[in-house]
Formats: C-alpha cells, sequence, structure tokens
C-alpha cells in the first residue's frame, strides 16, 4: 500500500475531523471459520488476525462487546475512540479452539453466534453438508438437476471447487427450507459421496461444555437460529419457532447469552422488514446482517434489526482499510 494513503488511514486527525463531521461510527468485523488445511474455503489464519489485533492495539482502537454496543447505540450514548467490534458465526468447534483465544488474548470481547440443533447434535448444517459433498467427490465435473433446473459443476481444480459450491449454496437459498434435504440428496448422488448422518470430523461443533467455558472467558454467546435456513425461505410459523427455541436453549444451557439475533446467511435477499419485525417480537435487541459497511451509531439507533457487519478480510492492508474512517467515508457514498 502507498505510505501516503496508510499515513491517512491511521491519522488519529483525519479520522477526528471526519468522526466529528459524521458522527461516531464503528467498525463490526465477522469471522467465519480458521484457515483450513487444503484451502478448500476461506478461512481465516490464527496469524493475520493476531497481526491485526495488535495493530489494533498500538493504534488505541478500543474493543466494544455487541450487546454493549448496540444497547449503547439505542440509547444515544456516545463512543470517543475509534472502536471495533468482533462476531463469529455458527458455532464450529474450531472457532472456539482456534480463533477465539487470540481475541481473547487482546480482550477484544468477541461474540460468537451458534447455530442451537448444531450443537445439540440434531443435525449439522445444510451449507456445511455441500461443502463436505463438494471437498470429498473424486469427480471432475457433475451436474446436479433439481426442480427442472440443471447446476452444472465443475470440480478439476480447488478453485474451481469453491465456485460449484457457491453455486449450489446460491440455489439453495432461493428454494424453500423443506425442499434442501431433497436438494442436498441429490448432490450427495450427482458427486458420488454419502452424506454423513452426523458432522463428520471437519465440521464438527462446539459442545455446550465448550460455549460454558468460553463464555466464563469472556466470550458472548448468541443465536443464529436453529437450523442455519435463511429466513427468507422459511413461513412466519418457523420463524418464530427458530427465533424462539434458539433463545430459550441458549438460556437453558449458558449464564448470560447475547440479546442480539444473528440472520443466516444475512444478505439483503435472505431477510425482509417483516423478519426484522418478527425478531423483535421474538424479544431481541436487534439483529446482525452481513450487510458490507461500516455502522454508524446512528443509523444502528434508527434500526437495530439491520446492524451491517463487514467480512473480516484475508490480508491486513484490506483490515486497515475496513477498520479506518476511509471505510466510513466509502460506507456513506452511494453505491
Ligand atoms: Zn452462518
Amino acid at each position: 500500500m502507498n505510505r501516503w494513503i496508510r499515513r491517512a488511514m491511521t491519522s488519529r486527525g483525519l479520522e477526528r475531523c471526519f468522526s466529528a463531521l459524521s458522527g461516531p461510527y464503528v467498525t463490526i468485523f465477522m469471522l467465519h471459520r480458521p484457515l483450513p488445511g487444503d484451502r478448500s474455503y476461506h478461512g481465516t489464519s490464527e496469524k493475520l488476525l493476531e497481526e491485526c489485533l495488535q495493530f489494533a492495539v498500538k493504534q488505541k482502537y478500543d474493543f466494544i462487546a455487541l450487546d454493549d454496543l448496540i444497547d449503547r447505540a439505542v440509547q444515544g450514548q456516545r463512543i470517543k475512540r475509534p472502536t471495533l467490534c468482533f462476531t463469529l458465526d455458527d458455532g464450529y468447534s474450531d472457532q472456539v479452539t482456534r480463533l477465539i483465544p487470540v481475541l481473547l488474548k487482546y480482550d477484544a470481547k468477541p461474540t460468537l453466534f451458534v447455530i442451537t440443533d448444531f450443537i445439540d447434535g440434531k443435525d449439522w448444517p445444510w451449507d456445511a453438508k455441500i461443502s463436505f459433498l463438494i471437498r470429498n467427490s473424486r469427480l471432475r465435473e457433475a451436474s446436479v438437476v433439481m426442480q427442472g433446473s440443471e447446476i452444472p459443476l465443475k470440480l478439476d481444480s480447488v478453485k474451481d471447487r469453491v465456485h460449484s459450491r457457491r453455486l449450489l449454496s446460491a440455489y439453495a437459498k432461493k428454494i424453500q427450507s423443506s425442499d434442501i434435504p431433497e436438494f442436498v440428496d441429490r448432490i450427495s448422488a450427482a458427486l458420488d459421496v454419502e452424506t454423513p448422518f452426523s458432522a463428520p470430523e471437519d465440521y464438527l461443533p462446539a459442545s455446550w461444555d465448550q460455549l460454558r467455558e468460553a463464555e466464563k472467558a469472556g466470550v458472548t454467546i448468541g443465536s443464529h437460529a436453529r437450523s442455519h435456513f435463511v429466513l427468507s425461505a422459511m413461513n412466519p410459523g418457523r420463524i418464530s419457532e427458530e427465533l424462539v427455541y434458539s433463545k430459550a436453549r441458549l438460556k437453558e444451557e449458558l449464564q448470560s447469552p447475547s440479546q442480539i439475533f444473528c440472520y443466516p446467511s444475512g444478505t439483503t435477499q435472505d431477510f425482509s422488514r417483516n423478519h426484522e419485525l418478527m425478531v423483535r417480537m421474538a424479544h431481541y435487541r436487534g439483529a446482525v446482517s452481513t450487510i458490507s459497511q461500516t455502522s454508524y451509531l446512528k443509523d444502528i439507533r434508527r434500526n437495530p434489526y439491520r446492524v451491517a457487519r463487514i467480512g473480516f478480510p484475508g490480508d491486513f492492508d484490506q483490515f486497515m482499510r475496513y477498520a479506518s474512517w476511509i471505510e466510513a467515508l466509502r460506507s456513506k457514498l452511494p453505491v
């Protein structure tokens, strides 16, 4: 990165001027899994995460827990310094064993959103099944037919497989949740790989004991629904049940779970204004999406049920940009 751009990004003077004009903002990062050995999906390396946290500490960023951030924003309280917030989605065991210890080492106050049926061992997520099937197929190409559509899949290289997985996940989000088991069966047959009944070794969930330990160590645990189906693929009765049941499970198992909900997948196509209302009716105090931009406190106050988060990037320069006032400025500009 050009040294002048780097200097502008890290300038406290420019940051103060910008936030005086724009109002306070926070970068809320979203992490998924740690980097897998075979690079078959994107993941965060512990080394990069540590490097970014060291930079944040050196630059005197504050870390804030998500519940605290949303409460403060709703109550109209201000924050004085540039602030970062860390969240992780899904509840895989390797998130707790590999990424959370790094976040806790720097007192980064992370929130982990878990899929409660996954933790309970009742099922494993549909997107993890697709990932498993794509990774383990010996075929070089295949084609999946579902409801009259044909999805051609290339499987020659790691890059091809990542692309094929994305095609299947995008299709799965467009069909009803009740059709997903059939879709997974069809992928399984087309790729000539059996889908294990319970999560295989690379996809193990955290246990409730692991989550209780994490909670004691300073992690807040929240609901990422019961099944991980996107809300737009479910009927209202099923959505309410997912919201209420997952919240109750967390309350049964943990001391002080998050009051914030995390939309499965969470893009603007995956939930609607109606769903925001349903989350509110289920007594959550807010909800986080995957709408990728810096979060202004005044926007959170206006609507705490559509809070933006930025995916944790794959390199340090991008982290610096996402954490800086330049990204906050970019988030203000119309796309
Ligand atoms: Zn998720």
